[in-house]
Order: C-alpha cells, then structure tokens, then sequence
C-alpha cells in the first residue's frame, strides 16, 4: 500500500474542516501532531501531556473534543482496549496491532497479512472486496516480569 497516499496531509484536513464549518485551532493541530510523533499510541490523558509541550494549559475536554473531530475526519484512528479505555494513533499506514491484557499497551506489529488468507476467504465464503482487521492480544514484557503466575508462560 502507498504509504503516500495513507497519510491525508494537514492543508487538506484544514479545507475539509472548513467545509465543515470548523477551523484548523492550535490545539487541533497541536493534538495531531503529538500523535504523528508517537508511535506509543497514547490515551486521551496521555496525549494531553504530550500537548500540554505544545501548547500549555490545555485541558482535557479540549483533548477530548479535537480527539473525536480528528477521528470523525478520519486522521486518527482510535484502538478499544480490553479495559474498556480508548488508545490513539496518528498512524494511517496499514500496520496492525498487539495489545496487552493486562494494562491495554499496544504496539504496532509491521507484518504482512498474506494476501492468499484474503483469497481463501473469498474462496470459502464467496465474499468479495474484502479488507481485513487483524488484532493480537497478549502480555506484554512489562506485565509479564510483574505476573509471576503459570499464565503468562509459553
Ligand atoms: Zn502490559
Ligand atoms: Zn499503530
């Protein structure tokens, strides 16, 4: 997939707001910017110390609010997690996904789905146009060295 065509740019997201009847604000940008620049895939308070660098005092609602506009547009992408919180990227590449069971930390994974899995559904089942949301869920190393117990063992 063309990594080009993946990331919309910011003077386009300023035109389309516009449409929308809402402005490019520092802290809309602000918000986009720290997630393009993380790949640790923050959490709504998270993110807010990653904006507070840029622009100081914001507040959480802000965060909040531009969150849902960049997502809406299609610029952000928010992650469920399985404590039930919502995590954030700013990354559009196809990549997928590993995330923890125990603390909701997700990691990007660069792996190619094989495109034969795709042809074989379609194979199976007789659909087409297919696209595909892989996610893995497991420990991760962190929560591992802190559950001594038989589960997190391979
Ligand atoms: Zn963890
Ligand atoms: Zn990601």
């Amino acid at each position: 997939m063309n990594a080009e065509e993946e990331a919309p740019r910011i003077d386009e997201l300023r035109n389309r707001l516009r449409e929308h009847g809402m402005r490019m604000t520092p802290q809309r940008l602000a918000v986009l910017q720290a997630l393009r620049s993380t790949d640790s895939h923050p959490t709504a308070e998270e993110l807010r110390g990653l904006v507070q660098d840029l622009v100081p005092r914001v507040s959480l609602g802000t965060i909040y609010r531009n969150l849902h506009v960049l997502v809406e547009e299609g610029y952000v992408r928010r992650l469920p997690t399985p404590q039930g919180s919502h995590r954030f990227d700013g990354d559009l590449s196809a990549h997928l996904h590993v995330i923890c069971r125990e603390c909701g930390r997700i990691s990007d994974v660069h792996l190619e789905i094989d495109a034969l899995a795709l042809e074989r559904v379609t194979t199976l089942t007789g659909f087409s146009n297919l696209s595909q949301r892989v996610e893995f869920r497991g420990i991760c190393p962190d929560c591992r060295d802190l559950i001594p117990s038989e589960k997190c063992k391979t």
